[in-house]
């Protein structure tokens, strides 16, 4: 099961326990439901999950903060029916990933709740405290809009203490030698319980040192690689991916030089994509691949279309007011919407950018529902917009749960364009020409090419800017992929010279094309067109 570089093949799906579906009728999703639809999942073709947190939690910051890193949300059930879970998986070769958020506890976890009744508390330097809110000045505030400092006055015990993120989210001290044998016992329990890999959250604020802005540490990337060499001893072939929302140098600094994380989320695709297809121009994404780091051997990106638009970074009119009408923008740096709404819901625009995101260099990630085109509920705020239960039927509830809908922990997705009596599992599965259908076959072409995950890039230049043009080779095997970025019909000339005598075979339908000569090759794409070649002796 755990071959070498298996996350390079894989093709991840990122799921919700809380919004997949529902065993017990209480309305929130949980793992003996997520469990129920895992031959669902086989069937789409994914090959690895990767579990948003589903950790004991008050649940202030969804999740984000973790009461007992050992357990199971009572929501989602128990250990048991955790284990029950990846066991049914791994029957399937689906392998699993589970998110960790260890850079803080939430307040009500034992350590914080001890900490803070006394100052001579066992785990008191569990946590980074201060008799002044004036220590750090130069780390930034990550969430302005709702936190006015980096320190929170503890009344208990009469000191500040430290909280990257919300207040109710103590940062713990990773310069507390205990603190990072937590961090291990806690990486083990679940590596010895079997997942497949961990994706750790918030990784640049792990340590603070003054005069700096405490990100992107030389101790933060000391300790992760402490715990790859760890993981490499101890559990070979499991997978540790990095969130580190970050610049794109800083992000690739998590691969280190091979020797800390094997896959870093990239942040940032998304917002490529949306300005090429504004501009009808492929060079954003050239931009982006030219500029991009290098990643070191067996390492690679994990790459989504469920990422944040950065406002700046997009030259549209009214600064992406058109694409939220009714609300203020849900995030900090930008603005977070499911693929569908964003793309008005054109069926060739979602297309277009699922081909990009399976043949660009990186694992592609994609976010429940997204295989249908669901849509989202910008009434519900930051982060809980995207998460509405997953649309199964058009049965009570979407097929979701069998309680009374009153109950459900979030509403339905129920207008006339993304409600689940139109966008749904079931009516999908009927209709041969449904996106479901479609991404079906999609992966399952993915995964017939090599070249599509293990390959190098070469970029091609023809003279028209709103086609993008290249070649994925691994180990003798050539795939050219030729993508229309216009909502019209196209044509372009390659020079395909070098592969004179060979004969283009289109990779969905198994078509040959005409041989490639020494004249520039002709092709034409209808809008928002594509094709995958596998370019045979
Ligand atoms: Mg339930
Ligand atoms: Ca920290």
């Amino acid at each position: 099961m755990n071959e070498p570089g298996w996350y390079q093949d894989a093709i991840v799906y990122e799921v919700h326990v809380r919004s997949f579906c529902d065993s017990n009728a209480d309305g929130i999703g949980d793992f003996r439901g997520l469990t129920s639809r895992l031959d669902y999942l086989q069937e789409l073709g994914i090959s690895c999950l990767w579990l948003l947190p589903f950790l004991p939690s008050p649940l202030k910051a969804d999740g984000y903060d973790t009461s007992d890193f050992c357990e199971v949300h009572a929501d989602y059930g128990t250990l048991d029916d955790f284990d029950e879970f990846l066991r049914q998986a791994h029957r399937r070769d689906i392998r699993v990933i589970v998110e960790l958020v260890l850079n803080h506890t939430s307040d009500e976890h034992p350590w914080f709740r001890e900490a803070r009744v006394s100052p001579y508390a066992a785990c008191r330097d569990y946590y980074v405290w201060s008799d002044s809110d004036q220590k750090y000045r130069e780390a930034r505030i990550i969430f302005p809009e709702t936190e006015r400092s980096i320190w929170a006055w503890d009344p208990t015990s009469k000191a500040y203490y430290l909280h990257r993120f919300a207040s109710q989210e103590p940062d713990l001290n990773y310069d507390h030698p205990d603190v990072r044998q937590e961090l291990v016992r806690i990486l083990s329990f679940w590596l010895d319980r079997g997942v497949d890999g961990l994706r750790l959250d918030a990784v640049p604020f792990l340590f603070e040192r003054e005069g700096t802005s405490c990100e992107d540490l030389p101790e933060t990337h000391g300790l992760m690689r402490d715990v790859r060499r760890y993981v490499d001893q101890r559990y070979p072939g499991r997978a540790l991916l990095a969130e580190a929302n970050q610049r794109p140098a800083d992000m690739r600094a998590y691969f280190g030089a091979g020797d800390e994380f094997h896959m870093v989320s990239y942040l940032g695709l998304l917002t490529r994509l949306f300005t090429a297809f504004e501009r009808q121009d492929r060079e954003p994404i050239i931009h982006m691949l030219r500029t991009g780091p290098a990643v070191p051997r067996g390492c690679q990106w994990a790459i989504s279309l469920h990422d944040e638009l950065v406002l700046e970074a997009l030259a549209l009119p009214a600064q992406g007011d058109a694409l939220v009408p009714d609300l203020p923008l849900l995030l900090d740096q930008g603005m977070s919407r499911r693929l569908a709404p964003l793309l008005n819901n054109g069926r060739r625009e979602i297309e277009l950018m699922n081909v990009i995101l399976m043949t660009l260099p990186g694992t592609p990630v994609i976010y429940y529902g997204d295989e249908l085109g669901m849509g989202d509920n910008t009434y519900l705020g930051r982060r809980r917009a995207l998460r509405t239960p997953m649309q199964w039927s058009s049965d009570r509830n979407a097929g979701f749960s069998a309680a009374d809908a009153e109950r459900l922990y979030c509403p339905l997705v129920s207008n006339p364009v993304y409600g689940y009596q139109s966008v749904n599992v079931e009516a999908q599965h009927r209709v041969p020409s449904s996106l479901l259908n479609w991404m079906r076959q999609l992966l399952a072409t993915r995964k017939r090419y090599r070249a599509l995950s293990r390959g190098g890039i070469r970029l091609l230049h023809p003279a028209n800017q709103a086609v993008l043009p290249f070649i994925r080779e691994y180990e003798g095997e050539r795939m050219l992929v030729v993508c229309n970025l216009a909502p019209r019909a196209q044509y372009l000339e390659l020079d395909l010279r070098e592969y004179d005598g060979c004969t283009p075979v289109e990779a969905f339908g198994g078509t040959s094309f005409p041989r490639i000569g020494t004249l520039p090759y002709l092709l034409t794409l209808g809008p928002y067109g594509y094709y995958w070649f596998l370019i045979a002796p």
